[in-house]
């Protein structure tokens, strides 16, 4: 089944139980906690706080979002993308735990003739939050969900927040085994490789003080109208039906690969070391057109750092894998033929979407150029000193310049390095980084506190239950900033 399919059943089957179908919202809403629209409850934020009343008592979305905190798990686990598209169901005061526990298992069970995805039920998992035992008790009831295939975690895992005083609750979430080929036994607690999460739910019923039940405190108080929000990863479904390995290689993203692998000479599927480079390339040329599209444009920090070092990466994998000439424009229109049929920006903004993409890939193989000669001069410098019959190291100090300086990836360093027949001190490189990321963290830190704009919030304060202080992205800023 492909992905557009799995998207038109999935608004199909709650617009027919009586939700009004949402366009996704932009990836950059006027948020002051988050970078980018990371999750489909973010436009319906007003709703649940109590800002504004909602048009509508129940909503279906597919919402666009981008995780930059997932960047690191891009193509080395199976079902981490930096964007991915999350269909959700939402009820603003209107049912509740069990009608949301039904919805989702009759679309995940219900057979493919009939408009479902014919998932077996013998293969779904759930969990529920340890002090939520009446969820267990749906899932046993509604969906005849056995004990052993009901896990419970601790609020760390299981419970939602906003990280702030206001709404907040037990959530439920379920998996597919993939089979034991995938992993241990055991459940999701287990192994989340081969128990592979594909939707979240959400039940918003408490009033979370200062301190989050997430790290154990009770909640203050229960909310007048209990909400839910829930969230189902289209690009996982579409592993699971489509019988891949990962997400990558899914009906929207593989094609991308295909054309890398055109581009490059290389094969996926031969060298892991090649097949992440493959998947990154996927994954972030369709991150980056998304984010084009939606008005970001490359630059030193925020969310045009996020994009700068998306394209950068895709420039410097192609590189890895044996491309000499430019490979951008090629990227960009493949992932603009896939995406357009659902977001026709991607056709008729290609022009500048292009544009801004190539621009940088330009300017950074001009960095990777001037940093070439430097590279060059340190390694005959190293020859010079090291005694013959000896392997020449290239110090800590000399790989973090040209990473700092000049824009030169560690791994390029290495690779290049080992051609030339020496060694790099990595160890000492990466302290320097470590040190580097700690002054950014801090740095990020102070900005956000500087241009926090907390006029949202404001209205709850005032009514005196609330306060705000968290920033959910921070650490997620500051990781990618590495
Ligand atoms: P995981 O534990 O696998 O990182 P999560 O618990 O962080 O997922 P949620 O915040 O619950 O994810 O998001 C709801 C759903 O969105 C998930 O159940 C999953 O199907 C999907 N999802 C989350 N993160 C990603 C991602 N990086 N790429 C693709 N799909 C994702
Ligand atoms: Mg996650
Ligand atoms: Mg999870
Ligand atoms: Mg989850």
């Amino acid at each position: 089944m492909q992905t557009h399919e799995i998207r038109r059943r999935f608004l199909d089957h709650f617009v027919r139980a009586g939700h009004t179908e949402v366009p996704s919202a932009s990836l950059i809403l006027d948020d002051p906690n988050l970078l980018f629209v990371n999750a489909g409850m973010v436009q319906f934020k007003p709703y649940f706080l109590g800002q504004q009343t909602p048009p509508y008592p129940r909503a279906t979305s597919v919402q666009k979002c981008v995780r930059t905190g997932d960047i690191e798990e891009v193509g080395v686990t199976t079902r981490h993308n930096t964007f991915f598209q999350m269909a959700g169901n939402f009820s603003f005061g209107d049912y509740f735990k069990e009608d949301a526990i039904r919805f989702a298992w009759e679309l995940i069970t219900r057979s493919q003739e009939d408009g479902g995805y014919g998932f077996d039920p013998g293969r779904i998992w759930v969990t529920a939050y340890e002090a939520d035992p009446e969820a267990a008790e749906l899932w046993r009831k509604v969906a005849g969900i056995p004990d052993e295939r009901i896990q419970f975690r601790d609020g760390k895992d299981n419970y939602w927040d906003m990280g702030v005083p206001g709404p907040g609750g037990p959530c439920s979430e379920i998996y597919y085994d993939r089979g034991p080929e995938y992993g241990r036994d055991g459940g999701p607690v287990a192994d989340e490789d081969r128990y592979l999460e594909i939707w979240n739910l959400v039940f918003m019923q408490d009033i979370r003080g200062e301190d989050s039940p997430k790290l154990g405190h009770p909640p203050i108080g229960v909310l007048p109208k209990k909400n839910i929000d829930t969230g189902m990863g289209i690009e996982r479904i579409a592993l699971l039906l489509q019988g891949v390995d990962n997400v990558y290689e899914t009906d929207l993203l593989r094609p991308i690969i295909d054309r890398a692998e055109e581009l490059t000479g290389r094969s996926y599927g031969v060298e892991h070391a090649d097949d992440v480079r493959f998947r990154v390339i996927a994954d972030h040329a369709r991150t980056s057109a998304m984010l084009i599209a939606d008005g970001v444009n490359p630059g030193n920090d925020g969310r045009g750092y996020v994009l700068r070092r998306l394209l950068r990466r895709i420039v410097r994998s192609a590189r890895l894998l044996g491309a000499e000439q430019p490979v951008m424009s090629q990227f960009m229109r493949v992932v603009s033929e896939l995406m357009a049929p659902s977001y026709p920006e991607l056709s008729t903004d290609f022009a500048r979407i292009e544009t801004v993409a190539v621009g940088e890939e330009t300017a950074f193989r001009k960095t990777l150029a001037t940093g070439s000669r430097l590279f060059d001069e340190t390694v005959e410098e190293v020859k010079a000193a090291t005694p013959s019959g000896k392997t020449g190291r290239i110090s800590g100090a000399d790989a973090f310049t040209l990473h700092d300086t000049y824009g030169f990836p560690i791994d390029l360093t290495l690779e290049m390095a080992s051609e030339a027949g020496l060694s790099v001190d990595e160890a000492g490189f990466r302290s320097l980084m470590a040190e580097q990321r700690q002054r950014a963290k801090e740095d990020a830190h102070a900005r956000k506190h500087a241009h926090a704009d907390l006029s949202v919030y404001k209205e709850l304060v005032d009514r005196g239950d609330t306060e705000f202080t968290g920033f959910d992205e921070l650490t997620s800023e500051a990781r990618v900033l590495a």
